[in-house]
């Protein structure tokens, strides 16, 4: 690890007088994806699809919440982002067991399970899948209701999908939650022996869509991650079906 990308307290941002949580667990799952876990504030609640904004040299940045309300550490998954590109994540993926970390008391945002509906399609590129787990996690608590969960995850290699065990065991266990991770390069020598399904993942979400004859009038489309993903979901689904979006950056404008 390079000891000039660790944070010390005093690169902690000094702007404001903000709470520190300390990393109580990792787990590193690739060279640049990484789950932490965070100590979780007594007071600091939230509804699963929020975003919690943490900081460290200076510098926030929100992240999806992994975990269901009901756990005692805050969950996330990240992907470190190299310099000079990424500011925040390589300060992150420094981080050791006891470090910490900067959070804004409240955790914030919309992008919510939508309960007015019965089918609920959860299309994600690689960390997109964070909230979608928090909400699937937070229902398998409780099961409630005729309700479907089904998840379409994407990633131009197969070991990004970090939440894919889980994923399995909770569609082994209920009918009702399905998880298709597809790979978008699967003649990269990374991904050799993947036998699951290949191609990109919004245009895989239309045609299962189809295929599993989901209609506009009780299903919900989520997607979540990549940019231009979101924007060709949107030009697939939009004004036929019910749409929820959560973008975690803006693509530059040409
Ligand atoms: C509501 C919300 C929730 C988010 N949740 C997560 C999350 O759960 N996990 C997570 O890793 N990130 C998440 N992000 C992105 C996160 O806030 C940071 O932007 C990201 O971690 C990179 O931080 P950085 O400071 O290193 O680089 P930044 O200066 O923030 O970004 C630099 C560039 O990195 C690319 N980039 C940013 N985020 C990602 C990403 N996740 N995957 C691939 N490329 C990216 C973009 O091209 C961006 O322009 C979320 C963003 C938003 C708005």
């Amino acid at each position: 690890m390079a000891p000039e990308t660790r944070v010390t307290v005093e690169q902690l941002p000094k702007r404001r007088n903000l709470p520190t949580v300390a990393v109580a667990k990792r787990a590193d799952l690739t060279a640049d994806h990484f789950k932490l876990w965070l100590e979780r504030p007594p007071d600091f609640d939230f509804l699963p699809g929020q975003y919690v904004t943490i900081g460290a040299g200076g510098v926030e940045r929100p992240y999806s919440i992994v975990s269901s309300p009901r756990e005692p550490l805050i969950e996330l998954f990240v992907e470190r982002i190299p310099p000079p590109a990424g500011k925040l994540t390589p300060l992150l993926h420094a981080l050791r067991v006891g470090d910490k970390v900067t959070i804004r008391p409240r955790a914030k945002g919309v992008f919510l399970l939508r309960t007015a509906f019965r089918h609920h399609v959860m299309i994600a590129t690689v960390t997109g899948v964070a909230p979608f787990i928090s909400m699937i996690r937070h229902w398998a608590e409780e099961p409630y209701g005729d309700v479907s969960f089904r998840v379409l995850d994407g990633a131009s290699y197969t070991d990004e999908f970090c939440y894919d065990a889980e994923l399995d065991t909770l569609a082994a266990r209920h009918a009702n939650v399905r998880f298709v991770p597809t790979c978008s390069r699967p003649a990269d020598p990374r991904n050799a022996g993947w036998n699951g399904a290949t191609g990109r993942v919004n245009v895989i979400a239309e045609e299962l869509v189809r295929v599993w004859g989901l209609g506009p009038e009780d299903t919900c489309i989520y997607a979540c991650g990549h940019p231009k993903m979101i924007e060709d979901v949107k030009a697939r689904f939009a004004g036929a079906f019910t749409l929820a979006e959560e973008r975690f950056w803006k693509e530059p404008r040409r």
